[in-house]
């Protein structure tokens, strides 16, 4: 149930909605129900859905019609989503070299925005009015999942992102209307966390959401400080990588689940937990996603791949296939929720991150596992800087770190062959977006330029 505040708060966004030919309330009211139909006819609605997309991209958009002309016919006759792996990708190449020609505009409602990504020159691409729309629909489709509305009291704990700015006054009025209460959690000394935490106490926040790393940080506070008092009903993490070490740290110091979340600039709303807790359902009313391997081709369900996703909203900027940069696993399992959107088992991280010596490929995981399990280590990172040289380096609360166990430990897992140096350094900052990355693969990095 929801509180009076939000009831009240959500009745004036509908108005105001409806006011200005918003249609995201709508849209969500038949996302409740299409969550549910039977997974054929699923399969039926998002199939129209792409034929419209790309039939009308190869109509008006000068890159799709030059790369899906001439397989208009089969499209047309499109009876499965798994047809799709005859199409082309859309590389991220593909997008910085030729977003321009990408655009088909319908109508004057389209917006340019990049993304600057982990690594690499950023790219560019527009989105138009219904896929905002569309978006917040699929967002309140997914609060519902988690059993929280608009207007609920919200604790943020975000990184050093270009959307976190000192608030102006109207900003931090709207702020006390929205009951938000955001912490940029990466600039922040023990002090001010401190104080944030005990201001958040009082505050009683319903929902807490930010960045995996800013709310694993703020809840090791929480646990050395053995505070009690802030207990959300769901915790969103999104923008980076989830590891379980941290998800276990964040249920721990807020008393109830973690719900993960994978959006991207590109096109938010990918995937999301439900309360079952058995993958991220795939916002398949709006998104699709495949996996493939290295050559383009699909992998079997239960096999991790890359992710490459189409977004069937925004008909202005046509994302078809799109190669995220992410890696992922699909599930062929359906989840006990009774939600028919398919689930992805895990998120893997960024290929462009993934630790690999000889062939073999570590997963982050294995590294945030290895640390957490070390009091004295406050913050880490780990780079590969050559085929045969790993750098790791260490922020430490206080005290000394014996590290031969741990060089003992890490050269069982990569093998002899590859050299470990560990650095120790006062602080790592997080890249220009805010987030943070455990892992970096600087050598397949330059390589891949
Ligand atoms: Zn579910």
């Amino acid at each position: 149930m929801s509180g009076l505040y939000s009831t009240v708060y959500t009745g004036a966004l509908r108005i105001k909605a409806a006011l200005r030919g918003d249609r995201q309330f709508s849209i969500y009211r038949s996302l409740l129900r299409e969550q549910y139909l039977p997974p054929h006819r699923l399969e039926q609605v998002r199939i129209e859905r792409f034929k419209k997309l790309a039939l009308r991209a190869i109509d008006n958009s000068k890159y799709y019609h030059q790369r899906l002309s001439e397989q208009r016919e089969l499209i047309e006759k499109m009876q499965s989503l798994e047809q799709l792996s005859l199409l082309p990708l859309l590389t991220r190449d593909d997008l910085q070299q030729h977003y321009k020609e990408i655009l088909c505009p319908v109508d004057n409602t389209v917006y340019a925005d990049s993304s600057g990504g982990s690594t690499g020159s950023p790219v560019n691409f527009y989105h138009d009015r219904d896929y905002q729309m569309f978006a917040r629909g699929l967002h309140l489709l997914f609060m519902s999942w988690i059993g929280v509305s608009y207007g609920d009291r919200t604790g943020i704990f975000w990184g050093a992102d270009r959307d976190f700015k000192e608030a102006s006054f109207r900003e931090k009025l709207d702020a006390r209307i929205d009951r938000i209460m955001a912490l940029n959690s990466f600039n922040v000394d023990e002090i001010s966390m401190d104080s944030f935490l005990r201001q958040l106490e009082q505050f009683n926040p319903t929902y807490i959401y930010g960045y995996a790393s800013s709310l694993a940080l703020a809840a090791e506070r929480i646990n050395q400080l053995k505070l009690t008092g802030i207990r959300p009903k769901a915790v969103r993490s999104s923008a980076e990588m989830l590891y379980e070490s941290q998800r276990q740290v964040i249920e721990q110091a807020f008393g109830t689940k973690v719900y993960n979340f994978y959006g991207s600039r590109e096109i938010n709303n990918l995937a999301a937990e439900c309360a079952a807790h058995e993958g991220m359902h795939v916002m398949a009313s709006g998104r699709i996603i495949e996996v493939v391997d290295d050559n383009g081709q699909p992998v079997p369900d239960g096999e991790q791949g890359n992710l490459a996703v189409t977004d069937l909203t925004n008909l202005s900027f046509p994302f078809i296939r799109y190669l995220t940069g992410d890696m992922g696993t699909l599930k062929s399992e359906s989840c006990s929720c009774g939600i028919s959107y398919p689930l992805l088992a895990g998120l893997a991280g960024r290929s462009s991150d993934i630790i690999s010596f000889n062939g073999l490929h570590i997963h982050g995981e294995y590294f945030t596992h290895l640390f957490y399990a070390q009091p004295l280590v406050k913050q880490f990172q780990v780079i590969q800087e050559e085929a045969d040289l790993l750098v790791i380096k260490i922020v430490l609360r206080s005290g000394e770190l014996d590290t031969q166990p741990l060089l003992n430990q890490i050269t069982e897992k990569v093998g002899p062959s590859v050299r470990i140096e560990i650095e120790f350094v006062d602080s790592i900052p997080p890249l220009k977006s805010g987030k943070f990355r455990f892992t970096i693969n600087n050598y397949n990095n330059r390589r891949k330029v």
